[in-house]
């Protein structure tokens, strides 16, 4: 039954293994220690995951991803600092968006769809506004497919004493992170990406001492993630009802990871994805938007062919038919597409797929090598 299903070439939800789908066929109560138990474990191994155990405390939350940035940014930031957000993309535009409905001043570096926010440019402008307390950065910018250089952001805000709160949910797992190393003062995840959970709950890797101090800071009764901590460190238990079969995929998503190498292990297999996928595409005359040294190995984009026959939802389906699902694109300048190199996919898939594009070019009526893009990343540049 499970076979059918298409492999989902997607950032999350994401194709899991038997095992973990398995690990949800039973049923707990949100107050028992089995699921307690279950919950502590899952927090120790991410702290374990992120190099926290001694600085950080990490912080389970019920939702998407979403929900738990806005509860970092609601529990974290005071009401009157300022806060700088890093943008390149419609994940970094979120957090803009949530900073302004909480009504908490921000200031933004807007780099368009796909260019990195580099150390220096953000040294400069810590430089020319000293009065930002915390610097908002996503470390895998999944509209694009782009890894943000966050080593060099975190250094140059150390250097200006700004606070680091990173959004890493399509990054934490598969590349390796020490928050207390960095330093970042926040990095965010959830269930669904690099770790291969089903969806349904983020957390938050938070230091210590910075959450002690924000009692009663949040905005929002159920996002606030002091009182969910404080009521987790208290009883065990989550505050209102838990995702209860989530969080036992998730353990055992854990465990899965934990066995194939953890986070290094991991990023060789999503790399090696990466590899054959661009490989594959490049031959059959597809071009990708980065360069080589920005491309991320969780998602690529991938320029549409100028060709009056190419359409991306035909090919989409013709695509899906033969059990593989992408993504669409994010570019606000050109039409492209992406395919994802996380979950459940290994050699044998990344070649599977990269036939049934050919096999959908050619259904398409669109020869191969298909033509060129209508803009080159080069003159994309200055579009
Ligand atoms: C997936 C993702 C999110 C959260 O999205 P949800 O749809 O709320 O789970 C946030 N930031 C990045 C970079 C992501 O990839």
């Amino acid at each position: 039954m499970f076979q059918k299903d298409p492999y989902l070439l997607t950032p999350g939800p994401l194709t899991t293994s038997l095992t973990v789908k398995q690990a949800m066929l039973r049923d707990w109560g949100s107050w028992d220690n089995d699921f307690n138990d279950m919950t502590a474990d899952v927090c120790r191994r991410l702290l374990e995951v992120a190099h926290g155990e001694k600085s950080h405390v990490c912080v389970p939350i019920q939702g998407s991803g979403t929900f738990a940035v806005e509860a970092v940014l609601g529990t974290l930031i005071d009401p009157d600092s300022l806060t700088l957000v890093l943008i390149n993309g419609a994940y970094g535009q979120r957090i803009s968006q949530i900073l302004e409905r909480l009504d908490r001043p921000c200031l933004e570096i807007d780099k368009g769809d796909y260019e990195p926010p580099r150390g220096t440019e953000v040294a400069a402008f810590l430089n020319e506004h000293p009065e930002v307390k915390q610097v908002v950065v996503v470390h895998c910018e999944t509209s694009s497919g782009i890894l943000n250089p966050i080593a060099e952001i975190a250094a140059v805000c150390e250097q200006a004493g700004a606070r680091l709160i990173i959004d890493s949910m399509s990054a934490f797992g598969a590349l390796p992170v020490n928050v207390s190393e960095l330093p970042c003062a926040a990095l965010i995840s959830s269930a669904n990406k690099c770790f291969e959970g089903v969806p349904g709950f983020g957390f938050a890797i938070i230091e210590r001492s910075l959450l002690e101090g924000s009692q009663g800071r949040c905005h929002s009764l159920s996002l606030d993630l002091h009182d969910q901590w404080r009521y987790m460190e208290k009883s065990g238990q989550w505050r209102y009802t838990p995702p209860t079969h989530v969080v036992a995929a998730f353990q055992q998503a854990l465990k899965e990871h934990e066995a194939e190498g953890g986070v290094s292990g991991r990023l060789a297999r999503y790399a090696r994805n990466r590899n054959r996928l661009v490989a594959g595409m490049r031959e059959l005359g597809f071009e990708t938007l980065l360069a080589d040294e920005w491309l991320s190995p969780i998602i690529t984009t991938f320029l549409s062919p100028n060709a009056s026959t190419f359409n991306f939802r035909h090919f989409y389906d013709e695509i899906k038919r033969q059990g593989f699902v992408i993504y669409p694109g994010k570019l606000t300048v050109t039409d492209s597409f992406r395919v994802g190199c996380i979950g459940q996919l290994f050699d044998e898939q990344m070649d599977d797929v990269i036939s049934a594009v050919a096999k959908a070019c050619e259904n398409m009526g669109l020869a191969l090598p298909v033509p060129p893009p209508a803009l080159t990343p080069e003159n994309l540049k200055s579009a």
